[in-house]
């Protein structure tokens, strides 16, 4: 049998990461029949607008998607492509797991955490307006009652799935009284229907100064849009940087796989930067797929490569190149073939 999966190979870097996981993907055996679509800089030059319907309907029919990052211009231009894609497929879950790798130089050790983001609304809701003389601007927060329980509930039912201890609802319900207070108000009625899962809340400025002191005390974090898009950066420089950040868009019906890093332009074309993140987000989708032997395999090989140290890239304080440090993956992952 075989998967068929959307390919969006992003840009900037882009291209290169999705290249370097494509090769671990083949060298896990499994069969996948990769269909390309294109968003973002690629698709503004081709098709005259970054985000073209045929992605998005080649995503709702496979219902599944590997997803390098896009550029989106800073202030002005066109619409995140990121923020549209998950409102129109309705990807409310954005996750993002955190967590040390021994090898990777980190502050900390033992950090196993697990973002989960609201993905659909809050300051991203898109409502936005400035006077012409640009003098006033406005972006509306907007909090509803559905989105909030479903990405509590998606919460609860992640830490009850993968056996986790605790969530902590993240907010800012001292100051934003309606929609910090909804938000609180329904994790509050969600986190009763689960006493099996500890649950506590924290303010999100509180929060960040906890993550950075103890990070160890936390298990699942869910939080709106905004907070998540920051506690999760905040989460990858804990544990080692944005190269080993990987991350999933889920929803009821399609999933988005993609690394929590941007496009880093800067960095392109150079086959300089780490391909983990994008090649642990497939680990994410390999687990979506029910292949879990797979993606212990792959897991198995990227840890004794950071271990070993000697194939990683420049972020980690190796040398290898992109393509280099993939191959040394699949090299692990051969020798993990029972
Ligand atoms: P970025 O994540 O692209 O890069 C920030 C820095 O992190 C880089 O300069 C680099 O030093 C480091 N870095 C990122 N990925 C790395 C990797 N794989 N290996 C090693 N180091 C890595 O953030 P930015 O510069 O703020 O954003 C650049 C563009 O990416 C913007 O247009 C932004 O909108 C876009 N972006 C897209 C997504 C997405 O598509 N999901 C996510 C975030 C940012």
């Amino acid at each position: 049998m075989s998967y068929r999966v959307t390919l969006i190979r992003g840009d900037g870097i882009g291209p290169e990461v999705i290249d370097a996981t494509l090769a671990v993907l083949k060298a896990t055996g499994l069969k996948f029949h990769f269909e390309e679509a294109i968003a973002g800089e690629a698709a503004l030059e081709s098709s005259g607008t970054p985000l073209p319907e045929d992605t998005i309907e080649s995503i709702r029919k496979n219902k599944i998607a590997l997803k390098g990052p896009v550029t989106t211009p800073v202030g002005t231009g066109f619409r995140s492509v990121n923020v549209g894609l998950r409102q129109a497929l309705e990807l409310y879950a954005n996750l993002r797991p955190a967590r040390t790798f021994k090898g990777v130089p980190s502050r900390y050790t033992d950090v196993d955490l697990v973002v989960v983001r609201e993905n659909t609304e809050g300051l991203y809701s898109g409502i936005e307006k400035i006077d012409e003389k640009r003098t006033r601007a406005e972006s509306v927060n907007l909090i509803t009652r559905k989105a909030s329980e479903r990405i509590v509930r998606f919460a609860f039912e992640y830490a009850s799935s993968e056996n986790r201890k605790q969530v902590t609802a993240v907010h800012k319900a001292n100051i934003l009284k309606a929609t910090g207070g909804l938000f609180l108000e329904v994790a509050r009625e969600m986190a009763a229907k689960y006493p099996a899962i500890a649950f506590d809340d924290r303010i999100v400025d509180n929060m960040a100064m906890q993550l950075v002191r103890d990070p160890n005390q936390f298990d699942v974090i869910v939080t709106t849009n905004l907070f998540g898009d920051i506690l999760s950066d905040l989460c990858a420089g804990l544990v080692g940087g944005l190269g080993v950040a990987p991350g999933a868009n889920i929803g009821d019906s399609c999933a988005v796989f993609e690394p929590v890093h941007g496009s880093a332009p800067r960095h392109a074309g150079k086959n300089k930067v780490n391909p983990s993140a994008t090649i642990l987000s497939a680990v994410l989708m390999l687990k979506h797929l029910g292949e879990k032997h797979e993606a212990e395999r792959v897991t198995r090989a990227i840890k004794q490569v950071f271990l070993e140290g000697m194939s990683t890239t420049y972020d980690l304080g190796g040398s290898a190149s992109t393509s280099e440090m993939a191959d040394a993956i699949i090299e692990k992952m051969d020798d993990g073939r029972e």
